[in-house]
């Protein structure tokens, strides 16, 4: 996929076009951020797009940061926004993401963007999801007609990704923390999702013989990571996407991507 970005990247650029650049909002020190957004940068090197690092400090208000989107939103250089979060916590999180130019939104968090989502139109989508369903065509797992069930209903996994696979016409339920009988329902799942971050939380008896099974999870545990699904499923299962590897280095893939088709939407 990253080769897919380099190639669309070299063809712009060789058209004469602008080549891609992605901002990068950073508040304060925290240390999975700093190593994700290291990853961003070596992952935008690779395809050929520009990046760049905007640092506030951790003492920040809510309207310093969007003042800064602001200026970036203003800049015709910039083609993707990403407001790294967590956030500290005297910063409202809505609020600045919201500030993010919906055509800039490389995130797909914009209520804009999600909205779009909901309405089958054209949006930048969340780089989670959208890798999880590219990771199943291109693995050629059947969606259309199955039943898929999504562990876990978050605004940035479980609840894009059901309404992806229910707009490829897969039959989808979405279970989370108060939903009963959860064994049950997983079992009858063709394709499963797993994210809600609970370390091994989908063991074997849970899932369908030859189900499809995605695990999103990133769980750190005594200095390991972890998925939400025990490895001992993929002896039932007919696929699994595994922890580490999957989901993961296919969202940072994603973010590439977003780049480059915000810069293709924005300026065809
Ligand atoms: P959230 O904590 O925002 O959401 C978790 C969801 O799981 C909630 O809907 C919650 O239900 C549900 N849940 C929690 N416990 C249970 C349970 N025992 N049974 C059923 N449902 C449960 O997490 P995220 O969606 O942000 O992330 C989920 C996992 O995916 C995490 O491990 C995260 O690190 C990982 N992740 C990985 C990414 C990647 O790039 N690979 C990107 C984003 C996330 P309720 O709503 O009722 O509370």
């Amino acid at each position: 996929m990253l080769e897919e970005v380099r190639q669309g990247v070299a063809r712009r650029v060789a058209g004469g076009g602008p080549r891609p650049h992605l901002s990068v909002v950073l508040v304060g020190h925290h240390p999975a951020s700093e190593t994700y957004v290291r990853h961003k940068h070596r992952d935008a090197e690779q395809v050929g797009i520009t990046s760049s690092d905007h640092r506030l400090p951790e003492t920040v208000s809510t309207e310093e940061v969007v003042e800064l989107v602001g200026h970036l939103n203003a800049d015709p250089a910039v083609s993707g926004i990403l407001v790294q979060t967590p956030l500290p916590p005297q910063v409202a999180t809505g609020v600045a993401l919201e500030a993010v130019d919906p055509a800039r939104d490389v995130d797909g968090l914009h209520p804009l963007n999600q909205g779009r989502l909901l309405r089958d139109e054209e949006a930048l989508v969340a780089c989670t999801p959208a890798g999880i369903l590219r990771l199943l065509d291109d693995h050629q797992v059947e969606i259309e007609g199955r039943r898929a069930v999504v562990i876990g209903r978050s605004t940035i996994v479980g609840k894009p990704v059901a309404i992806l696979l229910l707009r490829r016409n897969a039959t989808v339920t979405v279970c989370h923390s108060r939903t009963r009988e959860l064994d049950e329902i997983s079992r009858q799942a063709d394709i499963l999702v797993a994210a809600l971050g609970r370390p091994h939380f989908v063991r074997p008896e849970m899932v369908k013989e030859g189900a499809a099974v995605v695990d999103v999870g990133i769980n750190p545990v005594d200095g390991k990571l972890r998925g939400d699904v025990d490895p001992a499923v993929a002896e039932k299962a007919g696929w699994l996407s595994p922890v580490p590897g999957g989901v993961g280095p296919m969202t940072r893939a994603m973010l590439m991507w977003n780049t480059l088709k915000a810069e293709q939407l924005r300026r065809p």
